[in-house]
């Protein structure tokens, strides 16, 4: 890939003007067949300045957990929850999430993965529809029109926990599991 923007043409063309600038746009990565979709939060910098999710110091933290369990990452489907990066890496707001929800929708719709895992609170929140922290959400499944939906830490949260990177590393093990079953 990429042909990200060619894929997913019509939900882009939905997205309100003032949240959709391509200067800050980062669009999905990876394989379209993937049997794994990871969804973590927005773009940084890294990724604004490569196009590319996930290839920052949280990316270089993903890569790690994806080489202990021998997998490629252009064999998933990986990318964000909102793909404009929010100025000063601020959590992003309600109506940016909200305005970039379809485009993530369009993407689960035509990757049709058989696990979804959310990288961190934002998107384990959105994807299951609850309030409950990533604390919470972590090491349980949760069904979603015949889909995992496997919450696990976002890889950032390993770059101040250390202990958290193993954790990251067994839920995306049980996901690739899961996947094949
Ligand atoms: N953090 C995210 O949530 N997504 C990225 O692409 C990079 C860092």
């Amino acid at each position: 890939m990429n042909g990200f923007e060619e894929e997913f043409a019509d939900a882009l063309d939905d997205v309100p003007d003032e949240h959709d600038d391509r200067d800050r746009f980062v669009g999905g990565h990876g394989s379209f067949d993937a049997d794994v979709m990871l969804v973590g939060e927005a773009p940084g910098a890294d990724e604004v300045a490569q196009g590319e999710p996930f290839v920052g110091q949280a990316g270089k933290q993903l890569d790690r957990i994806l080489d202990d369990l021998n997998v490629d990452r252009d064999d998933l489907y990986i990318t964000n929850l909102v793909k404009i990066r929010p100025p000063e890496n601020r959590d992003p707001y309600r109506d940016e999430i909200d305005a970039w929800w379809p485009v993530l929708d369009a993407e689960i719709d035509r990757v049709d993965p058989d696990v979804i895992v959310p990288l961190g609170s934002f998107a384990a929140q959105e994807i299951v529809d609850t309030d409950e922290t990533i604390t919470d959400l972590r090491g349980e499944t949760v069904e979603l029109d015949g889909r995992v939906v496997r919450p696990t830490f976002h890889p950032a949260a390993a770059l101040y926990d250390r202990d958290k990177l193993p954790t990251i590393t067994e839920d995306l093990r049980q996901a690739l599991i899961e996947s094949e079953g």
